[in-house]
């Protein structure tokens, strides 16, 4: 090597070494003043406090002044700083009108717009992670995390799993069993036979960037060929999920929604349950004893699902819709009698402005059930533990606690007017679901919206 390039690698390398030095000693701080914590948990916040962000976790939370004089400073105004909301249970890449025309009609181009357009949806919402419950693989995340586009921190499940003629079956009324689909030639769903293709798919969803599988244990209401009754997966089958995501450390979560579906879930060892409607105490003894979640949408509790027009057109639907609601009517009751975890979940379908209104309304629906402090405690920490489950080398944010305001906690917080602990509405609900008009980009109440350090939005000054 001659003199000069020696020379150059020598100080090239110093360079770097002085860089890195630097990098550690000047993370950038942003100082959060003249705020009432909520941390995600406990119903007193933690009132006229402080919060330190250094870079994208948070360094200190505390009643005394913080002295940080590099840190951006930013005046609270007496409003209260929450962690970001949690969706358990999202969908972002199905853009609907129904799973009919998605499997006929559509391109990765479809799947990939929509879901990009779903995702600055949701972090504009307050909602800075998503767990989404099938449909997307690793492609969306990378896109979120390099940066390039903005959504929240993303959790999918790759392609739902479910049996023939099941609720991830959709597939043309003539395609025989196991002919390639729309949905299985792109890993949004496949339909599985035996404990060799949960196998074969399960591992393949991890491969493909899943960091949790979505098993399909029951039937739909709008879905072609299953009742909502409908008890698939054997308990060798549902083992054999639960199998696939211990090897990668991680969970399965079940759609379920009669108390035997939920409970051959649970004795297999998946631990969250959607929609789980035909919920009682029973159950709720099984949940707390293995440390299992539910996840429900409350918007199926809503009357006004029967004048859904894909419900009220179709006989069969309208049918299965009504026996369904007499079902689920114990749910909200049993639920308060024995209480499990509890993570919040929209489960929207549809155009990125019809998903925007259903979670205002979804976000109504659970002040309505269970007021303001549980529904907090929901949507933040609740949430931050199942995405946990995913486990240490599955999950990709398992730098730092995401729901919670703690030291160590990813810096993940919404600036809010008022108190949500009092007055719910100010996360931005919505009253109305069918007939609602547009929402507004974001709510005006949520005055700042950060993830992993990063300001998303500020309308303070
Ligand atoms: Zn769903």
């Amino acid at each position: 090597m001659n003199r000069e390039l020696l020379v150059g690698v020598v100080v090239a390398i110093a360079g770097m070494i002085s860089t890195t030095a630097q990098a550690q000693e000047a993370m950038p701080q942003v100082l959060f003043t003249n705020v009432h914590v909520f941390d995600g948990v406990n119903e007193a916040r933690i009132e006229n406090a402080s919060v330190l962000i250094e870079g994208n976790l948070i360094k200190t939370v505390s009643t005394d002044a913080i002295d940080a004089p590099d840190a951006q400073v930013i005046d609270g105004g007496g409003r209260t700083l929450t962690p970001g909301f949690v969706e358990t249970h999202a969908h972002l890449m199905l853009m609907g009108p129904s799973l009919s025309a998605m499997e006929a009609n559509t391109t990765w181009e479809d799947f990939a717009i929509h879901g990009t357009k779903m995702a600055e949806m949701y972090l504009m919402q307050g909602f800075t992670t998503v767990r989404d419950a099938g449909g997307a693989n690793a492609g969306l995340r990378r896109w979120i995390d390099s940066g390039q586009i903005m959504g929240p921190r993303f959790y999918p499940s790759a392609a739902f799993v479910g049996t023939r003629g099941g609720h991830a079956d959709f597939a043309t009324f003539t395609s025989p069993p196991g002919a390639s689909t729309n949905f299985s030639r792109l890993n949004l769903s496949q339909e599985v036979s035996g404990v060799d293709d949960i196998y074969k798919y399960g591992r393949n969803n991890f491969r493909m960037g899943a960091t949790q599988l979505k098993f399909m244990q029951s039937g739909g209401v709008v879905s072609a060929f299953d009742p909502w009754q409908l008890l698939a997966g054997s308990p060798e089958e549902i083992e054999a999920a639960v199998q696939v995501a211990t090897e990668y450390g991680s969970y399965v979560m079940a759609h379920s929604y009669r108390k035997e579906a939920m409970m051959n879930a649970l004795n297999a060892g998946v631990m969250s349950i959607e929609h789980g409607f035909s919920f009682d105490c029973e159950v709720a003894e099984k949940m707390n004893e293995m440390g299992a979640y539910i996840s429900t949408n409350l918007t199926a509790f809503d009357p006004g699902l029967l004048d859904v027009p894909a419900v009220k057109n179709q006989p069969a639907s309208l049918a299965k819709a009504i026996s369904a609601s007499a079902t689920f009517e114990n749910y909200i009751p049993n639920m308060k009698k024995c209480p499990v975890k509890r993570g919040f979940q929209t489960d929207c379908v549809g155009s990125v402005e019809a998903c925007n209104i259903q979670i205002a309304y979804e976000k109504h629906l659970n002040n309505e059930f269970f007021g303001p402090v549980q529904s907090m405690v929901t949507i933040t920490s609740i949430g931050g533990e199942m995405v946990a489950l995913s486990g240490d080398f599955m999950n990709p944010y398992a730098e730092g606690k995401l729901g919670v305001i703690e030291e160590g906690a990813y810096a993940d917080i919404l600036l809010i007017d008022g108190n949500p602990l009092e007055d719910f509405s100010v996360v931005g609900t919505g009253d109305q679901w069918f007939g609602a008009d547009p929402r507004p980009d974001s709510p005006e109440t949520i005055r700042i919206i950060m993830k992993d350090g990063v300001i998303y939005k500020n309308t303070l000054n």
